[in-house]
């Protein structure tokens, strides 16, 4: 075979990723496809007030295109979703894009070996199929009572409605998650009052934020060698986060006594440090990494609020212990749906296998990316290669690289299909290592709810750069 027809889906860090790895290593027939007008993923999609990332830019973005220009250390979701833009455009990726398209299924044909996809802009025709549609895509939808009698604006932190003046209303906030620790700030200066509704409390770590100035900015543009030292900095810093979540003797007690002292420092009132108090092993849901979220919560113009919703009213909402809560616009801060992978979109595989029979019981896949009885097809953030301690980019990059040997033995005549036994082995030292993991001490989005954990990666982000490193061809079933 010449060049193989590799088709990615989703135009955010992962298939820009994907699609840049792919031209540098001269494989050029390569399209993405996109259902959103333009190239960002969850950088697109997140507009909220104080949205940005958590992880420092200089380890949040990529190897090969390390930016001088950012504006601070955690910038904010459009310089990020810029930063992007500059990639694709930096890459020659633009020919390549097919914004405005959605993958509603990709079907392998048997008898002619290749995907047929098909997309709302047409049938799509590729011999490599590469899903990067993302895990923190899907909204978790609310289903309480009520949602729909509100007379007020309701609406998700990734569908943020800019049409809508918070000055001067009340707002609830509904969730305290990644996301709410970042709206929270992000709107308390501009509305009447703010309430907070927390099922259970976050663990916090400190957001060290700080501007770049232009002078900085300059020396890195003129000497990019000096970007390095950041990014080294910053990976060593996630590592020992790392070693906490994982639960390294000394990295644990350590991280956890910055926490308490984060949280006595930032809250001066003894009995809302009480609610703030985790009462789960640090790491089980996500560290929420913020320097500005419990200043919030100790403005007077600020209520939090430690009981669930369990009903929405036309006036506001209702907690489990009966109050009610009059508020003008309800924020769910309710996070995503992150275990239906690649949903909605249906794959069928060899044989007329469908993937989500294949990932019926959790979903699995060797090294995160191949499934027994899906050829030549590659994803990208799929099950197991999520990190809450730094950056997802990083896996990303790893994945890309893998993929850019896979479309090399591809073009070799090769059919990449992931054995069976292979595929199994490693599965069962996974969820082997996770069963005495940190994540299956709670309820959290990493598990499904048979509390399978098919999200995370289970070991330190070096370990899956080291084993995605080389291709091994004898992992998948010779079917050529
Ligand atoms: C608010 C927020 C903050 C975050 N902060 C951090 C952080 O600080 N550090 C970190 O490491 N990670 C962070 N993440 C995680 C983030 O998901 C990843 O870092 C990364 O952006 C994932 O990129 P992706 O390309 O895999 O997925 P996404 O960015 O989700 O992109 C997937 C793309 O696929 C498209 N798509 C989906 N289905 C289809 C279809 N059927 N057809 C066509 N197109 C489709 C979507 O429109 C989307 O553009 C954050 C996530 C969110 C939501």
């Amino acid at each position: 075979m010449g060049s193989p027809r590799v088709a990615v889906v989703g135009a955010g860090f992962g298939g820009v990723g994907v699609a840049a790895a792919l031209k540098r290593a001269g494989h050029h027939d390569v399209v993405v496809l996109e259902k959103g007008d333009d190239v960002g993923g969850v950088w697109r999609e997140n507009t909220y007030p104080g949205c940005g990332c958590d992880i420092p830019a200089p380890l949040y973005s990529f190897s090969f295109a390390q930016n001088p220009d950012w504006s601070r250390r955690y910038p904010p979701y459009d310089e990020i979703a810029a930063y992007l833009r500059k990639v694709v455009a930096d890459e020659g990726l633009e020919p390549h894009l097919r914004l405005g398209t959605t993958v509603n299924s990709a079907t392998w044909d048997d008898a002619a070996g290749h995907w047929v996809l098909d997309t709302s802009g047409g049938e799509v025709v590729a011999d490599v199929l590469v899903p990067a549609t993302g895990l923190l895509s899907r909204r978790r939808e609310t289903d309480l009572p009520g949602a729909g009698t509100f007379r007020g604006e309701q609406f998700h932190t990734a569908e943020w409605d800019h049409a809508v003046d918070l000055t001067g209303r009340r707002v609830a906030v509904v969730g305290t998650g990644a996301s709410a620790v970042q709206v929270v700030p992000g709107i308390a200066d501009v509305a009447a009052h703010v309430t907070v509704f927390q099922r259970t409390p976050p663990w916090t770590l400190p957001k060290p934020d700080r501007r770049y100035g232009p002078l900085g900015r300059a020396l890195r543009r003129r000497f990019p060698v000096l970007m390095l030292p950041a990014r080294l900095g910053f990976w060593w810093v996630t590592v020992f986060v790392g070693w906490g979540v994982t639960g390294r003797p000394l990295a644990r007690p350590a991280l956890r006594a910055v926490s308490r002292a984060q949280l006595r420092l930032q809250v001066r009132d003894p009995d809302l440090r009480r609610r703030l108090t985790p009462d789960y092993p640090m790491g089980c849901k996500r560290v929420v990494f913020t320097g500005d979220f419990l200043p919030a919560l100790s403005r007077p113009d600020v209520r939090l609020v430690d009981e669930a919703v369990v009903e929405v009213l036309p006036d506001g909402v209702r907690t489990a212990d009966g109050e009610e809560h009059a508020c003008d616009v309800i924020v769910w801060a309710t996070g995503f749906d992150t275990t239906r992978f690649l949903a909605p979109m249906t794959v069928t595989g060899a044989g007329g296998r469908l993937l989500a029979d294949a990932w019926s019981g959790g979903a699995h896949a060797y090294l995160g990316m191949t499934v027994p009885d899906f050829p030549n097809m590659f994803v990208i953030y799929g099950p197991n290669t999520n990190t809450g301690n730094t950056s997802v980019v990083y896996f990303e990059e790893a994945q890309a690289r893998y993929v850019v040997q896979a479309v090399a033995e591809v073009a070799r005549g090769r059919r990449l299909e992931v054995r069976d036994d292979v595929e199994r082995r490693y599965d069962a030292e996974i969820q082997g290592r996770l069963a005495g993991s940190v994540w299956t001490a709670c309820s959290n989005w990493y598990r499904t709810t048979t509390g399978r954990v098919v999200a995370n990666w289970p070991g330190m982000a070096a370990e899956y750069g080291r084993r995605t490193r080389r291709l091994n061809p004898e992992d998948y079933a010779d079917t050529a």
